[in-house]
């Protein structure tokens, strides 16, 4: 039994692969996901990093053994962990000029460099600072050599290779298990997994013989306008420093925040806004309130007649367009809120005057079906539902929750883009 599958799922293996078949799952991954082919897919360059790292511990025996004893965390504790870069990897698999027409150089090399692990960090932005753009200082805390023993961990020649391993910081340890002698990998106890031994008195005192010091690295992100969520943004090199390996990368990824007034989808904006019956009908005016500190002005004509549940669009008033220069379209959809009832203040049903008003600009009154000459005719008004009584009624779904019919509005915005 293995510890942990993790690194098998990424190459899509079982857990019993041979090495060929390591080999061969490598190849396809890599090729399908290097970032040269997927320009346009941000996660491609995070699989295909995953992909060399899974490979590159699989591959080597000794720390597929650790991987599947420990799990991840075995390899860490062992030094296994960073490993090398995921375009050393390919390099060595195609060589420099291979796979996509010498897109990258470099040739063939025995080992990569090592390389500390990536610092990531989700940056959140309001949605008016991506229509806008801006750069973001963003503290954070990093290991760097420490500058006083240069990373050695105390005093010149002070430094000892641990005897207890000979300097690798795993052990190999025997036990009984009953008729069965197992043997396992285990951090040194001598060193602490560091591999190497220090005198207390020849100890480095800035950094307590830890080779490294937190420092305090502000970085500038800048937040292009109409970014993304989800699209990351690199500092090559700008993580933690460790001794003897490249240093690693800090990636911010974008998240955009819930906005009050818009929703964004891609580069397109929806609005909703309620009107009243009359401006409707017979024309008004709203107001949005934009992204920079502008009001747009909307004009509806009379006549134009708004339904609810209409959607309009002002073209070019969406957000800005990442890649292309340009913006896309505000959505606005509309509620109607009709009257409670018409008539005097009192209740008083509406004059003949007033109906006569209404009947010469509205559309004919459709015909219904009359009942045939002779007929049994009974005479009835309307009365209001009463929502505390109309337990059926609510039940025949006839009379949605507001909220509900709010949900569907929603939904009904996103349609109307597509
Ligand atoms: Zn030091
Ligand atoms: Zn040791």
């Amino acid at each position: 039994m293995v510890k942990e599958t993790k690194f098998y799922e990424v190459l899509g293996v079982p857990p019993d692969a041979s090495e060929s078949q390591l080999k061969s799952a490598y190849k396809k991954g890599a090729l399908k996901w290097h970032p040269d082919k997927n320009a346009h897919n941000p996660d491609a360059a995070e699989k295909f990093k995953d992909l060399s790292h899974a490979y590159e511990i699989l591959s080597d025996p000794q720390k597929r053994q650790i991987y599947d004893d420990y799990g991840e965390q075995g390899l860490e504790q062992g030094g296994a962990g960073g490993g090398m870069a995921a375009e050393d990897l390919f390099a060595q698999f195609f060589g420099g000029g291979g796979a996509f027409g010498g897109m990258f150089g470099g040739g063939m090399r025995d080992t990569g460099p090592k390389k500390a692990r990536t610092i990531s960090h989700v940056h959140k932005v309001s949605l008016e600072d991506i229509y806008r753009g801006k750069v973001s200082k963003l503290a954070l805390q990093k290991s760097v050599i420490c500058p006083k023993c240069e990373g050695r961990g105390g005093k010149e020649g002070a430094v000892k290779k641990c005897a207890g391993c000979e300097g690798r910081g795993m052990k190999t340890m025997m036990r009984q298990m009953g008729p069965m002698i197992q043997r396992f990998q285990t951090v040194c106890p001598d060193c602490q997994g560091e591999g190497e031994t220090i005198r207390d008195r020849d100890r480095c005192k800035q950094c307590n013989g830890k080779k490294t010091i937190i420092e305090r690295k502000v970085l500038h992100v800048h937040v292009d306008r109409g970014v993304r969520s989800g699209t990351k943004i690199e500092f090559r090199g700008e993580g933690d420093q460790l001794p003897g390996v490249e240093p690693g990368d800090v990636v911010f990824e974008i998240e955009q925040k819930p906005h009050a007034r818009f929703q964004r989808k891609e580069d397109d904006l929806f609005y909703e806004a309620e009107i009243d019956l009359l401006t409707a009908l017979a024309g008004g005016r709203i107001h949005i309130e934009h992204l920079d500190d502008r009001w747009l002005s909307v004009d509806i004509l009379p006549g134009e007649v708004i339904s609810n549940g209409d959607v309009k669009v002002i073209r070019g008033q969406g957000m800005p367009s990442y890649r292309h220069h340009d913006f896309g379209n505000l959505y606005i959809q509309f509620t109607v809120k009709f009257p409670e009832r018409l008539g005097g203040p009192e209740g008083e049903p509406m004059t003949d005057e007033q109906v006569k008003a209404l009947e010469s600009v509205l559309p004919p009154r459709m015909q219904h079906a009359e009942p045939p000459v002779d007929s049994m005719v009974e005479d009835y008004v309307l009365e209001n539902v009463d929502p505390t009584r109309e337990g059926q009624a609510r039940a025949a779904g006839m009379m949605d929750d507001d909220d509900d019919e709010m949900h569907h509005g929603g939904e009904r915005v996103q349609c109307a883009s597509q």
